[in-house]
């Protein structure tokens, strides 16, 4: 079936959905929903490539509320609200996006929806869930929580949803799944999503779908043809300050910067904030509460570069973000493609830039293969690093060439730089993000542009 120029109302949706799509401002399918909305709603299970961005939400939450309406009650008794659709999910972002989403979906049905994972106080959600719901949403290690504690019941779940598979593997879940899908019952339909097709993920497929329906909305591990990627070839230690004159100089304003490391994120967050851009870091190591107040400002462009690890952005919904960098490029290319997959959604351009060390070029190497394709590769306007100085802050004319090799002076050059070392101090330059360039004007204050250079001495 052609999926082009269908409607909602073309899916036979029931009236409940489409009030809900209409108000929302819904009208027409994205190709993964157009595709497997009908797929689910026939009872078949389900194994689609798609990536965050697709819309891939909807593509299983509208036919599997389809599904559960005709059971959907209005009593106030938890027996009459029995967990009947399970959604898996990898993060906690993603449990609550998941979840907002389904809520919004079946607001006008009388299921009851329920969002459970690690990190909070799991008694705070007991009492939600004794009160019964139709759909839970779950990061795995939270729902086996409550399995122990017997605070749920899974012996009715029809329908079984793994949402970013491939996400879930890369973060050891696989023993977990193998638990909760022994806790199944045998009969039910199967939806797994994931935005790579790796061979584990086959063999996960294999495992635990019935005869499912492949669905792809684009070639498996490429990526977005709206995103323009680009390269630069930059030294380790150079990367801040290129880091930096980008963030300066583009109008964006919203950009998501990826670090390897929960370290690296929350360095390069506080050194941004020095120097006037607005910055925060997400990563595990932060509590729920700070990772929901980092994202919900940077939404609200109270922040402009939100600095991030690969799980801590994993299926952050940002509409329109046109901007991704990565600081550090992954050594999985898988994660490339989820990381720029943040960008150019829904039809909209974006850009995906990547700052590549020597160190680096295998995992590019390794990337570039995955997508098949090779990334344009840019050179960088650095000024040279002895005469990024206080005293002078124009950018150098020369153009600097996989410098990587070019001898420099070697300022600084530790690994435990004292001034990364500091604690984090408000600088009350935060929200402002300064005028392009504003790292090169001589109004500056020197401080900041020594710290720029890769370090002041300590103070105190
Ligand atoms: P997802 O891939 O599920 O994370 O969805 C990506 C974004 O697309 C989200 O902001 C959704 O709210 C939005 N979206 C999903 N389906 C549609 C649709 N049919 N029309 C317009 N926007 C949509």
């Amino acid at each position: 079936m052609s999926t082009e120029n269908i409607s909602f109302a073309s899916l036979n949706l029931a009236p409940e959905i489409l009030k809900a799509l209409g108000e929302f401002g819904y009208t027409t399918p994205t190709p993964i929903q157009a595709q497997a909305i009908p797929i689910v709603l026939e009872g078949r299970d389900l194994m689609a490539g798609a990536q965050t961005g697709t819309g891939k939400t909807a593509a299983f939450a509208l036919p599997m509320l389809q599904k559960l309406i005709p059971l959907a009650s209005t009593s106030a008794s938890p027996a009459r609200h029995p967990i009947r659709a399970l959604i898996l999910v990898p993060t906690r972002e993603l449990a609550i996006q998941v979840e907002a989403s389904v809520k919004v979906y079946a607001k006008h049905s009388a299921l009851r929806s329920l969002v459970v994972y690690g990190g909070v106080d799991i008694k705070t959600q007991t009492p939600h869930l004794m009160k019964g719901v139709e759909i839970l949403v779950a990061t795995p290690g939270r729902l086996l929580d409550h399995v122990e504690q017997r605070t749920l019941q899974l012996s009715q779940v029809q329908m079984l949803i793994l949402d970013e598979a491939d996400r879930m593997l890369d973060m050891g879940f696989m023993p977990d799944l193998k638990r909760i899908l022994a806790l199944l019952p045998k009969q039910r339909q199967n939806l797994m999503f994931s935005a790579t097709f790796s061979t584990e993920i086959k063999k996960l497929s294999e495992e635990f779908l019935k005869d499912p329906v492949l669905v792809e909305v684009a070639r498996s591990n490429a990526t977005n043809e709206n995103v323009t990627q680009k390269v630069y070839h930059v030294a380790q230690d150079d990367k801040h300050a290129l880091l930096a004159q980008i963030l300066n100089e583009t109008e964006t304003k919203q950009v998501i910067v990826f670090t390897k490391t929960k370290l690296t994120a929350s360095r390069l967050a506080r050194q941004l904030v020095r120097e006037g851009i607005s910055a925060d870091a997400i990563h595990g190591d932060k509590s729920q509460a700070e990772r929901i107040q980092a994202l919900d400002a940077f939404k609200q462009g109270k922040i402009n570069a939100l600095i991030a690890t690969d799980v801590a952005a994993r299926g952050l919904d940002i509409d329109q973000l046109p901007m991704v960098i990565n600081y550090e490029i992954p050594s999985a290319p898988e994660d490339y493609v989820h990381r720029i997959g943040r960008t150019g959604r829904a039809g909209a351009l974006g850009i995906a830039i990547s700052l590549v060390s020597p160190d680096e070029e295998k995992y590019l190497k390794e990337i570039e293969k995955l997508i098949k394709r090779e990334i344009t590769k840019e050179t960088a306007n650095l000024p040279a690093r002895g005469s990024r100085s206080a005293s002078d802050h124009k950018p150098r004319e020369k153009s600097y060439d996989r410098a990587a090799s070019t001898p420099r002076p070697s300022p600084a050059k530790k690994s435990s730089d004292p001034w990364f070392d500091k604690p984090y101090e408000p600088t009350g330059t935060g929200a402002v993000k300064p005028q392009s360039n504003q790292l090169y004007k001589t109004s500056k204050p020197k401080r900041e542009v020594a710290a720029l250079l890769g370090g002041l001495p300590r103070k105190g």
